[in-house]
């Protein structure tokens, strides 16, 4: 492994996997760690998320040849700037944060005299915090990296390196079409299922012990989703505006059609549409992203 020596801010879900997926795969790596609240960074230290937690960002970082943000998108340019006089120069500066372009230009903004490749993980949970990470996240996931133009090659292909020891699969993408792609597949349905949930949970006609009584025919899956974090998603949404709002608006165009199907009874227009999604499901089953048991196969861990 190039990297020796990996810094991670932020310790919560993303971090803490970081840190014990190092501490599995590579174990001749070191890793220091730092989040901002004392008792998240004392929890850190009890679950061994890295060999050193550190009271501060810099101290952290100091001795890096690798730093990873994995704060929520709205804090990686403050998270970036704290440690911009300790990094030293050599080191690369990457992040898993679920929107490219918006946390691509704050990095650069903080880190101006540093390499910056970014890298988003397709991998997660709705838990967060110290006690949410696991070494196996990233296993058979897509770790996507967006390398800006003109990119260090060298870098790059030890960033490649890095994240295929951790079990994950890596693919290219400009930052652009990442946040294009990651609307439709990730942030829409998160979008759609905090409405729906709180929807359901507005209903004057159906009392809320109801919903929870009969969860399992179909919204409980949606709860799974809308549980994910507050702060994270907020973020999301903010920092991958322009994309978000494009795909809702393709979104509305079809849920119109889909309406004007039911209320004119074209039942074959309905069918064919069911059809054509049942098809896309059994593909991501085929290719190992998801799992075909009706719990998912998430007796502990969902994915997002
Ligand atoms: P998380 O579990 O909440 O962890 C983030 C941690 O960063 C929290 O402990 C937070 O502390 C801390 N933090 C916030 N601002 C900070 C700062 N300025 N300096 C140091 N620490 C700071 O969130 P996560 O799920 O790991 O998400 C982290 C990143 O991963 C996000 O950018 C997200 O977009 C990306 N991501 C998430 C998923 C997912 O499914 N969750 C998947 C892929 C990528 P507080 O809790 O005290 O605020």
């Amino acid at each position: 492994m190039s990297f020796q020596r990996v810094a991670i801010i932020g310790l919560g879900l993303l971090g803490g996997s970081i840190g014990l997926a190092v501490a599995q795969h590579l174990p001749e790596v070191t890793t220091t760690g730092y989040d901002r609240y004392p008792a998240t960074r004392k929890r850190a230290a009890e679950r061994g998320l890295v060999n050193r937690v550190c009271e501060t960002a810099a101290d952290a970082v100091r001795e890096a040849d690798l730093v990873i943000f994995c704060v929520p998108p709205g804090a990686m340019g403050e998270a970036a700037s704290e440690i911009a006089d300790a990094l030293p120069p050599g080191a690369l500066v990457s992040d898993v944060g679920s929107s490219k372009r918006a946390i691509t230009k704050a990095l650069n903004e903080a880190l101006p005299s540093h390499t910056v490749i970014p890298a988003h993980p397709v991998a997660g949970t709705e838990n967060s915090g110290p006690d949410a990470g696991f070494a196996t996240l990233f296993h058979n996931r897509w770790c996507i990296i967006t390398p800006p133009e003109p990119t260090n090659l060298l870098l790059l292909s030890q960033l490649v390196e890095f994240w295929e020891a951790l079990g994950a699969n890596v693919e290219m993408m400009d930052a652009e079409h990442h946040d294009l792609v990651l609307a439709v597949t990730s942030h829409l349905p998160h979008l759609i299922a905090y409405t729906i949930v709180g929807t359901a949970s507005d209903l004057e006609e159906v009392t809320r012990s109801e919903v929870i009584k009969y969860s399992a025919g179909g919204f409980r899956d949606f709860t799974r989703i809308a549980a994910s974090d507050p702060t994270m998603w907020r973020d999301v949404f903010l920092s991958n505006k322009d994309a978000v709002l494009e795909m809702l608006q393709r979104f509305t165009e079809d849920m119109t059609a889909l309406q004007r199907a039911i209320r004119v009874g074209d039942g074959q227009a309905l069918f064919d549409h069911f059809a054509r999604t049942r098809a896309i499901r059994r593909s991501i089953i085929e290719e190992g992203q998801d799992d075909a048991r009706p719990d998912f196969g998430r007796e502990d861990h969902g994915t997002t």
